[in-house]
């Protein structure tokens, strides 16, 4: 987790505006709401998506009866699921597939997103159901995890916006707690970030149960280091592993800072004591 990523090509309103030209149903409400929709997509972009800041449309206000809000929320929320040829058919197409991430920005695990989240959910928000800036690229298992949470219990922003919030710097580390043949993995928090992202990463990490999901991705990959430590000695390398590591650092930053294998080497290359036990300590004899 997480990385800032570039917001979608085409222009919010805009397509917007498309959809809305394109409505042969229901005509009266969608007359009655263009305004009033018009101005919550223009505060949702105002406040770059945050919760704290932005109010769902009351759909009564719009229509006769309970019954009919509650069948044009449905209208709403199907504008998400138009029918090729439609607007925004084609987009959300492009969105979920050629986003040419490699990691997902939600986490940063390793893979291709295949879906798109709404950061703030269609349910609560049928009328930002189609707000392209309202949709992420997000791998199934953060998507899972999510769910239609968005605030905290107090009523804060809970989740990392990729469009919005900048995130430069490493957000968190790995320790490694020996013995180092078969060490115990913590997550921690960079402490050294500005306070309302620490506040608002941990609360992300919690959200998409990101410690369960690390941990065993370390136990994995750690695996991985031990038997490319054992490599490297039975080759009589002559670069230090610890440079090699660093090597591949770099590459794995290159995709994303705070990407899951570029925590893990930034992590290890930070204890020295890991470093050592690579190079000269006794590895276990099953690799
Ligand atoms: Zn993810």
């Amino acid at each position: 987790m997480v990385a800032n990523i570039p917001p979608p090509k085409d222009d919010s309103i805009e397509v917007f505006l498309r959809i809305l030209d394109e409505r042969k149903r229901h005509l009266d409400f969608y007359q009655r709401i263009k305004n009033d929709w018009q101005k919550s997509i223009e505060i949702y972009i105002k406040h770059k998506g945050n919760p704290e800041k932005i109010a769902a449309l009351d759909l009564l206000l719009y229509t006769k009866d309970e019954d009919e809000a509650e069948d044009r929320k449905k209208s709403l929320i199907g504008l998400y699921s138009p029918q090729q040829g439609k607007t925004p058919h084609e987009i959300l197409s492009k969105m979920r597939r050629e986003h040419g991430l490699i990691c997902c920005p939600s986490c940063g695990e390793a893979g291709i997103p295949g879906t798109l989240d709404h950061y703030l959910p269609k349910d609560e928000f049928p009328e930002l159901s189609v707000l392209l800036l309202n949709l992420t690229p997000m791998c199934f298992e953060c998507q899972q995890a999510k769910g239609t949470q968005y605030k905290t219990n107090n009523g804060s922003k809970k989740y990392i916006h990729p469009y919005f919030d900048e995130v430069t710097t490493p957000l968190y580390k790995i320790t490694f707690q020996p013995p180092y043949n078969s060490p115990k993995f913590s997550i921690v928090m960079n402490d050294d970030i500005e306070p309302d992202l620490l506040k608002l990463a941990n609360e992300h990490a919690i959200g998409i149960d990101l410690t369960l999901r690390l941990k065993k991705f370390c136990n994995t990959k750690y695996v991985h280091l031990l038997k490319s430590a054992k490599r490297h000695r039975d080759k009589g390398g002559r670069v230090g592993l610890g440079e090699i590591i660093e090597i591949l650092l770099q590459s794995e930053e290159d995709k994303s800072i705070n990407c899951w294998e570029a925590v893990f080497y930034r992590s290890a290359l930070a204890d020295k004591d890991l470093i050592d036990y690579l190079e000269n300590g006794d590895l276990p004899d099953n690799l």
